[in-house]
């Protein structure tokens, strides 16, 4: 039993307040797992994912529909940086293609 009790304080748990009737309870971290969780107070049952969101839309587990608003948020802006490194990786090909405008020396063999 003393076991068991150790065992369950090392296991990763996150807290959530209920939406329905604001009380907190506590639920197991499944990395990579899609749970659903009960309310122990109000019954009301949870959808919660703890799919990396990104990876879960490129191998198929997740919709961009089910994905969370802050989720949505997090991948625009992530899009967005990625968007603006590729742009600025680009622009700086291009500048140092122009500047190396230098004539290429003929290589007789
Ligand atoms: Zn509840």
């Amino acid at each position: 039993m003393v076991m068991g009790s150790l065992l369950e304080k090392f296991r990763r748990k996150k807290i959530m307040s209920c939406q329905k009737c604001g009380k907190r309870f506590r639920f197991p971290i499944r990395p990579g797992k899609l749970l659903n969780i009960t309310c122990p107070h109000c019954k009301s049952v949870y959808q919660i994912s703890f799919i990396n969101p990104l990876k879960g839309l490129i191998t198929g587990q997740l919709r961009w529909s089910n994905l969370s608003r802050y989720d949505q948020i997090m991948l625009i802006g992530l899009g967005i940086v990625i968007a603006l490194l590729i742009g600025t990786a680009i622009s700086r090909l291009v500048t140092i293609d122009s500047s190396t405008n230098t004539p290429a020396i003929p290589y007789v063999i």
